[in-house]
């Protein structure tokens, strides 16, 4: 008799510890996953087949199915807000009209409805600019992989990569919008975009950019190679990451982003190999460079955007 009621007792316990543990989680907000959210009067939902149709160039990939944001990834997302927020660049985020993460095997603009997906894979905090550029450059060129280990890139302030994936993508919308870039088929200029495209591209081949920049980023076969290529591309090139040769709205979209580090955020980004500094500032002001930040300013200037 005694025995039972010390086991009743048990349980007892057991079912009050529970009980209270569910109503902290509950009430402190973590632990709490959820499909959609207001922060800073920007909205965020996680995919769903009802609700959302990315347009076909773009959803191709996308899988059709729900996606609950874990309590980790509305952090992130949280934390890229507060960081536009502190600079006085939420208006940023007001372009488009909402964020939808999504199983999708990469991040996008859906120009024409002005809603920006977002790859779930890549809301986290965890991944830096730095570890980025080192992932882009790897994918480029898989003769560096057996030395990956001596070298990395490191940004001052460190930065999460999600708030590049934002401001990126972003700069899609404005380049759609503003700029008129066209976003299928064939490259089109315009008086809106054409002193942009000629400071890296050559209209009489066929667009082609005026660098040779992928040819020379393919053909690194030694660490060496690869610190004589990351000089010239400080020095020389008018690109601002290794992805901005990809075509003129890359080219855009990641000028835009680095507009925004460098003026307010005063990133720079800095090569290491065996454990030391071996280039300072890699996206050091050229002329080539100083004309797209010109570009730019000038057009979130008469956008009306401040
Ligand atoms: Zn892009």
């Amino acid at each position: 008799m005694v025995e039972g009621c010390d086991a009743m007792r048990g349980v007892l316990k057991l079912f009050v510890v529970v009980v209270l543990v569910t109503l902290i989680t509950f009430f402190s907000g973590c632990g709490r996953s959820q499909d959609v959210f207001y922060y800073q009067g920007i909205l965020f939902e996680g995919f769903d087949p009802m609700k959302h149709q990315p347009s076909k160039e773009f959803g191709k990939y996308v899988r059709l199915e729900k996606v609950i944001l874990s309590p980790k990834q509305v952090k992130s997302l949280k934390r890229c807000v507060d960081l536009l927020k502190e600079r006085n660049l939420l208006f940023l985020l007001e372009y488009a009209d909402r964020f939808v993460v999504a199983n999708s095997p990469y991040s996008f603009a859906d120009k024409p409805q002005m809603i920006i997906y977002l790859d779930k894979e890549k809301v986290t905090l965890g991944f830096s600019i730095g570890d980025d550029w080192k992932n882009k450059l790897l994918n480029s060129n898989l003769n560096l992989m057996e030395n990956s280990g001596r070298f990395s890139f490191k940004g001052t302030p460190d930065l999460p990569n999600l708030l590049r994936i934002i401001l990126h993508e972003t700069g899609h919308l404005v380049e759609y919008d503003k700029l008129k870039f066209n976003w299928k088929g064939k490259f089109v200029d315009n008086v809106l975009n054409k002193d942009f495209v000629n400071i890296s591209w050559d209209r009489k081949q066929h667009w082609k950019d005026k660098e040779g920049f992928s040819e020379k980023l393919q053909s690194i076969y030694s660490v060496d190679a690869l610190v004589a290529f990351l000089l010239w591309f400080q020095e020389e090139s008018s690109f601002f990451s290794l992805s901005s040769s990809m075509g003129m709205n890359e080219d855009f979209a990641e000028a835009f982003v680095y507009y925004f580090l460098s003026k307010e955020f005063n990133y720079t980004i800095d090569f290491i190999l065996d454990d030391s500094v071996v280039i300072n500032n890699l996206q050091k002001t050229n002329s080539f460079r100083e004309k797209k930040f010109k570009f730019i300013s000038e057009i979130i200037e008469e956008g009306g955007y401040k």
